[in-house]
């Protein structure tokens, strides 16, 4: 009985005493180990933890501010940005991507990335590049095209998902379709009057057309080919201006001078029309490179001059102040309110036979526009048909 009475006493003194010894334990404050005093024995056990507690926060302090860094660098990409697991899910996506895709980051997150668009081209793209190739390929969506690049993410040889970046090609692409539809339109218009030169060679050479014929056959060649002469001119001009670098450098030009020159070089064909061309205005020197500025003012007025009426007027008038101008002034047959801006365009004419009865290229006005961006200048148009038109054109004072 003793010894039992013994044990149960001891045991309750044990415990009570291993409770009074660890309580202080019990009570360190981790999160300031240094500000405890339980025991000096734990010291160094204090001064250790302290330490590593430093170290710990030191880490995630930096992890925090490279997580920061990179949300900064990829939000602010205007290309999209998407990082996939192996099953193709959305790991993250930046603003661009997911504004590019039309969809909420928090919606995109965890869910397959084809869910997202499910254009043939996402599809390829993505299985290549889980399937451990780099792959590329050109998307379309909302009206946009995007080059869409995609790259496997390895760890060790396993391919653990992709990185796929998308980047507005719009500019690009439509530049690109610009080119090829001049490219065709010029194909198309070489080839008339090709056509109507080899045609009448055939006869000639063949010696069926009659003695007074054959005049008006190789007048007509000569017509053609004249036009044909025109065309190139103006295509290659059209490239040169597309190629802003083999452009002369800007230099102030006269526009008075230049008013006169294409006065002088239009008379004859005024005069022949029973068009009057005048030029008034003072002396006045603006920004502006000789050439463009001349073929500018040119191209209005031989406009003025062709789409005229017989006994009609062609009005040129310079004049300077802070904001240098000629103004070219018909009172020719105009042009209707909804193709003023179109005029503007590559080969578009309002009357199309009428524009190839005057010799007419279709590229005047887009040469003119075109070198009016390149120079700095303004274009501004006012017609009304049957009565007129005026253009105006600001320039950049020197
Ligand atoms: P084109 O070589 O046919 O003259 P442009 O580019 O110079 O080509 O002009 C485009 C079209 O705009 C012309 O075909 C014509 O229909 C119209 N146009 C241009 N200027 C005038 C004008 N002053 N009056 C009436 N129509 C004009």
């Amino acid at each position: 009985e003793i010894v039992v009475a013994v044990l149960i006493i001891s045991l309750v003194g044990a415990r009570l005493m291993s409770k009074r010894i660890v309580a202080p334990i019990n009570e360190i404050d981790l999160e300031r180990p240094l500000e405890n005093d339980a025991y000096a024995e734990l010291s160094p056990l204090m001064l250790r933890m302290e330490k590593q507690r430093r170290e710990i926060r030191d880490k995630m302090e930096q992890l925090k501010e490279q997580r920061g860094e990179f949300a900064a660098v990829t939000e602010n990409m205007s290309e999209g940005l998407m990082v996939l697991d192996g099953s193709a899910a959305v790991l993250s996506l930046n603003e661009s991507a997911a504004k590019i895709f039309g969809a909420s980051p928090k919606e995109a997150v965890g869910g397959n990335v084809l869910a997202l668009d499910r254009s043939e081209e996402l599809q390829e793209t993505v299985s290549a590049a889980l399937g451990g190739e780099a792959a590329s390929a050109c998307m379309s969506k909302n009206g946009r095209y995007y080059e869409l690049l995609a790259n496997p993410v390895r760890k060790e040889d396993e391919v653990m998902g992709a990185i796929l970046l998308a980047m507005d090609i719009t500019e690009k692409a439509m530049a690109e379709r610009n080119r090829r539809e001049f490219t065709a339109n010029v194909s198309h218009e070489l080839k008339t009057p090709l056509t109507s030169i080899s045609g009448y060679a055939e006869i000639m050479k063949n010696g069926v057309a009659r003695e007074d014929d054959m005049k008006e056959f190789a007048s007509r060649i000569y017509d053609e080919a004249n036009r044909l002469i025109r065309l190139v001119n103006d295509t290659i001009k059209l490239s040169q201006l597309d190629e802003k670098a083999a452009l002369p450098e800007m230099e102030t030009v006269d526009l008075m001078t230049v008013a006169k020159d294409v006065e002088a070089s239009l008379g004859e064909q005024a005069a022949k029309l029973g068009i009057t061309l005048e030029v008034n205005g003072e002396n006045c020197m603006v920004k502006g490179i000789h050439r463009l500025v001349s073929d500018m003012i040119y191209n209005f007025c031989e406009n003025a001059v062709k789409y005229n009426k017989a006994g009609g007027s062609v009005s040129v008038t310079v004049s300077g102040g802070d904001m240098p101008s000629v103004t070219i002034a018909d009172t020719g047959i105009g042009i209707p309110k909804e193709e003023q801006e179109r005029v503007f365009e590559r080969f578009y004419r309002v009357d199309k036979s009428h524009s190839k009865e005057t010799g007419g290229t279709g590229l005047g006005l887009s040469i003119a526009k075109h070198a009016a961006d390149v120079t700095g200048a303004e274009i501004s148009m006012e017609s009304e048909p049957g009565r007129g038109t005026t253009v105006m054109i600001t320039f950049q004072k020197a």
